[in-house]
């Protein structure tokens, strides 16, 4: 997903990559979602993002269904939905979800080793947390 200013370097990278990115399945907010499709396939748009976009996708980070998030977030521009934005970001960290919030990082993910192979994030175990007593 990538917020409005953003969304050019987003489609750019998805088309330099589009090779590596082929044959998987997507997640992407609607907006972002649509454009995607004009160059892979394989993508489910979901809302908009300041219109629970960014909910839905942690809610499938929180269900286990997404293995990365590349996320072109605006550093410039405060967004209507930074909350969830936050919250999002929050839970891919939670889950251990490879996170790539810039081009750089982007390349870095797509270039290593590890992307497509079989991979179990480490999620620290908060047991004692839901075994509190309140
Ligand atoms: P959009 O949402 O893809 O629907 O524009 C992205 C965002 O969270 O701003």
């Amino acid at each position: 997903m990538a917020h409005d200013a953003k969304k050019k370097d987003l489609l750019e990278w998805v088309t330099k990559h589009v090779d590596k990115l082929r044959g998987n399945e997507y997640y992407a907010t609607g907006t972002t979602g649509k454009l995607l499709s004009t160059v892979l396939d394989g993508i489910h748009c979901l809302k908009s993002g300041p219109l629970g976009g960014d909910q839905q996708l942690g809610s499938l980070i929180s269900e286990g269904k997404i293995d990365y998030l590349i996320f072109f977030w605006d550093p410039m521009t405060s967004q209507p939905h930074d909350v969830d934005v936050k919250a999002l970001l929050r839970l891919s960290v939670l889950y251990d979800i490879p996170t790539a919030c810039n081009r750089a990082s982007a390349d870095f993910m797509v270039s290593s080793g590890l992307f497509g192979e079989e991979y179990k994030p480490e999620v620290t175990d908060y047991s004692d947390y839901l075994n509190r007593r309140i």
